[in-house]
């Protein structure tokens, strides 16, 4: 079920259940349009926006579920129901955040804001050992941009062996401008590689595509920040550092605070974790099989140095081993809700394999 289809005039989008972020993202842009997505585009629509939906647009835009007017949804008793602020307002609300948990949206409608696509963007490469410093300016420079901005802070350790840090800043607005923000952070220390340019938006929404390519085997485990701090940073450079595999171990630092995301209540929509001032992340990825063990092994490993910093996750990014304890406590005070969203739409609890609502509770 794939298509897009953009309304101009009225500035929304239908968008089929299926489709692809590079559908939306291309189809808005043809005329001068944008809804916040995802940093790749051959991630799905469905999972992302019902999760949450996270990415360079955040800060300016708010969630990509904050940007739903309505969805056409099949429950689990197999009726097709429309959902909005003024129809079936319980389950428009348990969608935003609740992921997929109450039926399958078979169309979604987004908002569309006006966006040029010129934009100021690119990633600044350093020896893994600058990466202290050069996070701890990054985030306190962050702190202070406005919402059209939004930096996000790589760790690498590559299949080669090779260790990096990275700083992405992106800029949507004024050039001059973009490149006038951008300026402290080109000018803090000298990098490996500074790519920060005037490019396109839907070329930075692909650049990740073929790293984060299918066909491989990959483990994600992360978290929210509630600030970022110095040991936090620490424990991700002590991970990195200890990263032997031949393969991509990553820990990723995504921005959030200080923008539209946070400017919505918690119990507005399904989605908890509004105070959140960066999402973070690692990402694996390999090949062999036998890399699999390992592999996991050290993300479990890194994560307990990171996770004292975290509070709550996001479960876009839940691994499968997340026990439903957590997962209770992840919804935080939007459980009691969603239970009952779930009661009425899903009593048997046929859908699932998500961040499972259970049904039973409080019916
Ligand atoms: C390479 C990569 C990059 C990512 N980058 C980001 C990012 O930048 N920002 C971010 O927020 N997340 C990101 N994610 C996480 C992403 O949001 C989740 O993996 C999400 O589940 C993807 O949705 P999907 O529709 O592609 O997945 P699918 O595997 O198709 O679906 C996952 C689950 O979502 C639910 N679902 C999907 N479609 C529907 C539907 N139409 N109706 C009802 N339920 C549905 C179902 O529960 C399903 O089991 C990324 C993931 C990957 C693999």
């Amino acid at each position: 079920m794939q298509g897009v289809f953009v309304d101009p005039v009225h500035r929304t989008a239908r968008v089929a259940g299926g489709s692809l972020l590079g559908e939306l993202d291309r189809e808005a842009q043809a005329y001068g349009l944008i809804t916040p997505t995802g940093t790749v585009s051959h991630t799905g629509v469905g999972g992302l926006t019902l999760g949450g939906g996270i990415g360079r647009l955040t800060r300016l835009y708010g969630l990509t579920c904050d940007n739903v007017v309505s969805m056409e949804v099949i429950t689990a008793d197999g009726q097709l129901r429309h959902a909005s602020e003024n129809e079936n307002a319980d389950l428009f609300w348990g969608l935003r955040g609740g992921g997929g948990n109450f039926g399958v949206v078979t169309s979604f409608e987004f908002r569309l804001h006006p966006f040029n696509s010129t934009v100021t963007a690119g990633n600044l490469v350093y020896p893994l050992e600058l990466a202290p410093k050069v996070f701890e300016f990054a985030a306190q420079y962050a702190a202070t941009l406005p919402p059209e901005a939004a930096i996000g802070m790589s760790l690498l350790s590559l299949p080669n062996g090779v260790k990096i840090a990275s700083v992405e800043f992106i800029h949507c607005g004024a050039l001059s401008t973009g490149a006038a923000l951008a300026k402290p952070l080109r000018d803090f220390m000298k990098p490996l590689n500074d790519t920060i340019a005037t490019t396109t938006f839907t070329q930075v929404q692909t650049q990740g595509d073929a790293v984060q390519g299918p066909g491989h085997r990959q483990y994600t485990k992360g978290g929210f920040l509630p600030k970022m701090q110095a040991g936090v940073i620490e424990a991700a450079v002590a991970a990195i550092q200890s990263a032997r595999l031949p393969l991509m171990h990553g820990i990723f630092f995504g921005q959030l605070g200080g923008g539209a995301m946070s400017k919505v209540s918690p119990g507005e929509t399904a989605f908890p974790n509004r105070d959140a001032d960066y999402v973070t992340f690692m990402f694996l990825q390999w090949d062999e099989p036998a890399h699999s063990a390992p592999a996991i092994d050290w993300a479990r490993q890194a994560w307990k140095g990171i996770e004292p910093f975290s509070q709550g996750f996001y479960t876009n990014f839940m691994p499968s081993d997340v026990g439903q304890r957590h997962v209770d406590e992840n919804y935080g005070s939007n459980l009691e809700k969603l239970t009952r969203v779930k009661n009425k739409y899903d009593p048997t609890n046929l859908f699932r394999l998500n961040a499972n609502v259970l049904p039973a509770r409080g019916s």
